[in-house]
């Protein structure tokens, strides 16, 4: 039997559970991913569209649509949080990797859109860790 993989939003509004079949797994570094995840990229894993369960907390997600490019995003209305969403064409459920809480069989595949890679990212990655905060 397939591992069934739950996921949240942060403040758990949200709650949904997918079946661990995913069929791609990309970290996208366009900017318009760095602008929506104030981060480095985006991780999101592809499965079917019809591969979720909403738990509770689906009439809280909403969904931004880019007016040009190939480009959405669903996200919590309290906290922000990235979440699950069926993209434009329809073919595919986009998981972003962040909200799950257990950990799918798929690991990143490919680095895409990297021609507009965050010029912080490989210092970053090159920078001392901690556990918590710096002292
Ligand atoms: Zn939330
Ligand atoms: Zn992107």
């Amino acid at each position: 039997m397939e591992k069934i993989l739950m996921g949240e939003c942060l403040c758990g509004s949200i709650k949904f559970s997918v079946k661990d079949s995913f069929r791609a797994f990309y970290q996208c570094h366009c900017k318009q991913c760095q602008q929506l995840t104030g981060s480095a990229f985006a991780s999101n894993i592809l499965t079917d569209p019809d591969n979720i369960e909403w738990i509770t907390g689906q009439r809280k997600t909403t969904n931004y649509v880019h007016p040009s490019r190939d480009f959405s995003k669903s996200f919590c209305t309290t906290c922000g949080s990235a979440v699950p969403f069926i993209n434009k064409s329809k073919t595919s459920l986009i998981v972003p990797a962040g909200s799950l809480n257990t950990l799918p069989d798929i690991q990143p595949q490919a680095n895409i859109f990297t021609s507009e890679k965050a010029c912080w990212l490989k210092p970053g990655l090159r920078a001392p860790d901690f556990t918590g905060f710096p002292e």
